[in-house]
């Protein structure tokens, strides 16, 4: 139901058939402005009948998409590509207001965004198969791929743009109709997009957004028409979506949480791996699944890296996004913050030192959901700071005699997303490269995300399913293989032969 509050502020619909439609459900969300807690807008919320109709949409237009030439659809999107580009600061400011990062952090993200654009516009060259002519005599076996048909996407609070690309750009470029359920904490950007995907000459059904929670989501891993599902959010979700999906038949990748550790040997510049430290760490107010939250600082690196980072954490303009001097912006949601705030009592009762305290920046006095950048020290596995998947500014210092005790620690961890070494010494980042179990690795790096034309994903439980999301794992994910083999003798030479198959 609205709240009296609802009627008074706009509501966020679906995107179904290229028209802005309302659920029937009669259910809604609110969504906040973290900066100033304000509600800004009701967000309709899908029931399995809402899903339901935008997968008969996306169903009716695959076969027009899934027939439409090549270099046609590389033309659309490339439009798609140059409409997202002139609207970086509309597209940056809708996710500022929504999820509270700063405004250059939302406009980077659409840039990283657009490379994923960028790289789907060579669909025509990414689905070129293979060729053998004469496998056997007189016979050619080929290769190719065809896309799935439906496919839908579900994403996360923490990237109101790049994520719905990520799935977007590939899933229509290889030919599937999608349809995408954003986070329901932030749902503009998405109807953004499919405004623009209209524009672009995407064609009505190839493109739908289902606005909702789990209800949505629950009728998504039901729906016989749908093939595929591409996920990004916390473990416990991914992890639950892969298991159901899995069992409905569908392909499923489900990429989840993260606790990213940044290894700085003793010979590591002091200065560039405290930078790199705090940036990673507080960007986006600690929200990325590949932000740094434990710094494993080895022998006696320890008391200066420790010194170096407070010192730095004391100079970040705290502050709401729109605001050109703020660094870092608000948490999601009050609960969310209170949560994150919880981490600092919780690892002074288990002997860890709360180096910074977030709590008593002056932001956090107003109604946003701000809390200051906070470093914890002395912590060890075990402890709740360090166990958890903490998603705010709050960076732990483990200290290690040795570089193999601070791998053991990292290769002991259940999540495998991302890590980083700070070194100057290239054989000891050679050993690290070769080492470490997790999907993506920073060498003096802090933040490892791969461009668009490598794959993203972590392993262990940062991911479920086979292939990792976008570039060409991604363009794999959405296309199933098909292997002909082909001959054209003379038919004069045709007789019966029970035999198997063999190569002649
Ligand atoms: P979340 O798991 O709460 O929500 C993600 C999506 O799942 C949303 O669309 C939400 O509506 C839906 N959802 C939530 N609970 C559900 C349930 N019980 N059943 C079905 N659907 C449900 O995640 P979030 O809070 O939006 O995002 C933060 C999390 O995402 C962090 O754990 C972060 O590490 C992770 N993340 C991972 C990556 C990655 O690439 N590995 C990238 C970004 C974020």
């Amino acid at each position: 139901m609205k709240t009296a509050e609802a009627t008074a502020t706009r509501t966020l619909q679906h995107w179904i058939g290229g028209t802005l439609v309302e659920s029937q459900s009669q259910r809604y969300g609110i969504v906040t402005n973290p900066a100033t807690g304000e509600v800004s807008a009701h967000v309709t919320f899908a029931d399995a009948a809402d899903v339901e109709r935008a997968a008969a949409s996306a169903k009716a237009a695959f076969g027009e998409w899934r027939a439409t030439a090549l270099s046609r659809r590389a033309e659309v999107l490339f439009r798609l590509r140059n409409l997202v580009d002139a609207n970086r600061q509309r597209i940056a400011e809708a996710i500022t207001l929504e999820n509270g990062k700063t405004l250059s952090d939302a406009m980077g993200e659409v840039a990283r965004g657009l490379e994923n654009l960028e790289f789907a516009c060579g669909i025509p060259s990414l689905l070129k198969g293979g060729y053998s002519e004469q496998s056997s005599r007189g016979v050619d076996v080929y290769q190719i791929r065809q896309p799935l048909g439906v496919v839908a996407g579900i994403t996360p609070f923490n990237f109101p743009a790049m994520v719905p690309i990520w799935m977007l750009a590939n899933a229509i470029a290889c030919g599937n109709t999608f349809l995408l359920k954003p986070s329901e904490k932030v749902p503009s950007a998405s109807l953004l997009l499919a405004e623009l995907a209209q524009q672009a000459g995407v064609p009505d059904g190839v493109f739908n957004v289902v606005q909702g929670d789990k209800v949505a989501v629950d009728a998504l891993l039901q729906h016989a028409e749908i093939k595929a599902i591409s996920f990004v959010g916390s473990t416990p979700v991914a992890k639950a979506i892969y298991e159901t999906a899995t069992r409905n038949g569908k392909r499923v990748q489900a990429l989840g949480g993260a606790k990213n550790h940044m290894l700085v040997l003793p010979d590591a510049d002091l200065d560039m791996a405290a930078d790199a430290a705090v940036s990673a760490a507080y960007g986006a107010a600690g929200e990325r699944c590949m932000a740094i939250s434990v710094v494993l600082a080895v022998g006696n690196v320890a008391d200066p890296l420790v010194e170096a980072v407070r010192q730095r954490i004391g100079r970040i303009r705290v502050g709401a996004g729109l605001e050109p001097q703020s660094e870092m912006g608000p948490l999601i949601t009050r609960e969310h913050r209170d949560r994150v705030a919880s981490y600092l009592d919780s690892a002074t009762s288990e002997g860890a030192q709360v180096v910074a305290d977030g709590r008593s920046e002056p932001a956090t006095r107003g109604e946003g959901f701000f809390l200051g950048p906070s470093l914890l020290d002395h912590v060890e596995p075990g402890m709740r700071c360090y166990n958890d998947e903490i998603f705010g500014p709050v960076l732990s210092v483990v200290r290690v005699e040795t570089y193999a005790e601070a791998l053991r620690i990292i290769n002991e961890n259940p999540y495998g997303n991302g890590t980083a070494i700070f070194t100057q010494n290239g054989g000891a980042a050679r050993q690290f490269q070769f080492d470490v179990e997790v999907g993506m690795v920073g060498i003096n790096v802090p933040i490892p995300v791969p461009v668009a034309y490598y794959s993203f994903g972590g392993w262990k439980s940062s991911l479920f399913g086979d292939l990792h999301m976008y570039g060409p794992e991604g363009v794999q994910f959405y296309t199933h293989a098909k292997v002909v083999t082909s001959r054209w003798p003379d038919p004069g030479g045709s007789k019966v032969d029970l035999g198997f198959p063999q190569v002649r």
